[in-house]
Parts: structure tokens; C-alpha cells; sequence
């Protein structure tokens, strides 16, 4: 089960818990699609089945585009 955390990188709502997706509307809800943070979730170290966001990982430090 997911619940709703605030992102240490930017501040919004996000989810803790299971990538599966199916909660994430649950944690989320009443959330505006474009008010929830956008950064990639990973694993949780004493828990690999959980998923959080992790502080200085953002989409953008993942997306550099190699040029
Ligand atoms: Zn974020």
C-alpha cells in the first residue's frame, strides 16, 4: 500500500510504497496530475519492495541527454 509523502526535492506530493501503480492514484488522490511530483522512485534500502523518492534524484539529473 502506498501512502502520500512530500518530495524532498521539490516539495509536492508523491507516493511512498509499491510500484505496482495500483495505489498511487489512492495516495494521490485529490491531487492535480500536473501539482504531483515527477521523480523517478527507487528502491528502499531496507526494503527493495518498497519505492521512494530518493533526495537529488530528479527526472532531470536522470534525463541528462548525452551530447
Ligand atoms: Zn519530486
Amino acid at each position: 500500500m502506498c501512502r502520500r509523502v512530500t518530495c524532498p526535492n521539490d516539495n509536492k506530493p508523491t507516493w511512498w510504497g509499491c510500484e505496482t501503480g495500483k495505489h498511487i492514484d489512492t495516495a494521490l488522490d485529490g491531487v492535480a496530475e500536473q501539482d504531483r511530483c515527477d521523480c523517478p522512485h527507487s528502491p528502499v534500502e531496507s526494503n527493495p519492495n518498497m519505492f521512494e523518492v530518493k533526495p537529488g534524484v530528479t527526472k532531470e539529473s536522470e534525463q541528462q541527454p548525452s551530447a
